[in-house]
């Protein structure tokens, strides 16, 4: 059995049954994204809350899950179902003591999602999409993505012997392309923006009946993606931050953060909701926009090289600006020029290795220091939401070049004299 009660629509409020027919509400069609409803007191519970606070606390590591499977209650799946045997979530959370020096800041705190099985939060929301296909005996699963929704779908899928089916833009970076194609999916890569992949992918799952994991319109993604603020809250001892920083394309990572913390505020596990900061690249803020504006938002041109959020017709406008609107938090927009810096400052920092989706919330986290939206005194938690390796192209753009030098001693005297002084110093 799971805990959740129903699902209803974000657009019109409908009430829909549980189960594995409808994904999207029957009268809004797919604008009707549908949110998973819980019944927080029977969770409550369950897991020992109504006797007080702390039980509920200690139960997570009472289950012996080093995975996002230590939060079983709160999940839209049924304990008995199979799932994937990749080790998905329970990523680390640094204490980013350099890296908040270097900001003038107190306390900074970097979730590192890069050491995902697949390498990036995804695997969160593409381990429950491939929980949820196998138990409905679905065998082939399918979704369009800027990259990263698409690796993790397909190696969760690999894992538990699904098929998938991929739909890409064709500027995917190709360590994600590579990922695809040896996990073993069949990668469509389609001449056109992530929009047009969208599109041909969703026409595609209709006409073959494949299990649909497209961002926003399959309303349990969310539901594993919220997983990483259950974590922030027990890792940090269950001291809620003031403020969670995430890059922002659909928005559905935004919305899952958000409902984690909503989540364990309503079992009575939290007092209160961080503030939610989501950023996006300075040449795709479409949401940025629409928040500044109270507007709905209007299509953008996708010109960042922050691929993963390069989404110039976000899919869950709806729920992201309610994540950043609820929690009393705001929006920013950063430069492609301030993503590259921020990649170099957080792997010279902290030794994490981001890609520039994953950094874009760091350069939102300075730019948000300097204009003073958040206070250089408070608790940060920035979410790092992919591995650096996964696009060497634009690494390249972001690092320094090595020192060339020829195989002689003085060659390298003379270079480290130019380049790195310090290394000539006796290093104690
Ligand atoms: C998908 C993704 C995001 C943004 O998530 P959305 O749900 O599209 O807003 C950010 N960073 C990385 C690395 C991603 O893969
Ligand atoms: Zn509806």
């Amino acid at each position: 059995m799971s805990y959740v009660r129903h699902l209803q629509c974000t657009t019109c409020g409908a009430v829909v049954e549980y189960g594995h027919a409808a994904l999207t509400c029957p009268s809004c069609g797919s604008e009707g994204i549908l949110d998973v409803v819980y019944d927080y007191e029977a969770i409550a519970h369950r897991i020992g809350c109504d006797t007080g606070r702390d039980m509920g606390r200690d139960c997570f590591a009472a289950t012996g899950e080093n995975s996002m499977w230590r939060y079983m209650p709160f999940l839209p799946v049924d304990p008995v179902w199979e799932r994937p045997p990749l080790r998905v979530g329970w990523t680390p959370l640094y204490n980013a003591r350099r890296l908040a020096r270097a900001l003038g800041a107190r306390s900074v705190f970097v979730k590192d999602e890069g050491v995902n099985p697949t390498a990036s939060l995804k695997d969160r929301a593409s381990a429950i999409a491939a929980v949820r296909a196998k138990a409905a005996g679905r065998r082939i699963v399918a979704c369009a993505s800027t990259g990263n929704a698409a690796s993790s779908l397909a190696g969760c899928a690999a894992s538990m012997g699904l098929r998938s089916c991929i739909f890409v833009p064709r500027r995917a970076p190709r360590g994600k392309l590579m990922q695809l194609l040896i996990y073993g999916a069949t990668v469509v890569s389609v001449d056109g923006s992530y929009h047009e992949a969208f599109s041909l992918s969703a026409a595609a799952i209709e006409r073959w009946g494949w299990y649909n994991r497209n961002a926003a319109i399959n309303p349990y993604l969310v539901e594993g993606k919220k997983t990483v603020s259950f974590e922030i809250c027990e890792q940090l001892g269950w001291q809620v931050p003031d403020w969670v920083v995430v890059s922002v394309g659909d928005g559905c990572t935004i919305a899952g953060v958000y409902k984690g913390f909503h989540d364990f505020y309503h079992t009575g596990l939290i007092t209160r909701i961080p503030r939610i900061l989501g950023v996006q690249a300075a040449g795709c803020q479409p949401l940025v926009e629409a928040f500044r504006s109270g507007e709905r938002f209007r299509p953008s041109p996708e010109n960042t090289i922050a691929d993963s959020i390069a989404v110039g017709v976000p899919r869950n406008p709806t729920k992201a600006l309610n994540a950043v609107r609820r929690s009393g938090g705001d929006m920013i927009a950063v430069p492609d020029e301030e993503i590259l810096r921020a990649m170099r400052l957080l792997g010279s920092t902290t030794g994490v290795f981001s890609e520039p989706a994953g950094a874009a919330s760091l350069a939102g986290l300075a730019a948000a220091f300097e204009s003073g939206i958040i206070g250089r005194e408070e608790t940060v938690v920035v979410i790092a939401t992919g591995n650096g390796l996964k696009d060497i192209a634009n690494a390249e753009r972001a690092a320094p070049s090595p020192i060339e030098v020829g195989p002689s001693i003085e060659d390298l005297r003379q270079m480290l004299e130019a380049r790195a002084k310090d290394l000539l110093t006796q290093g104690e």
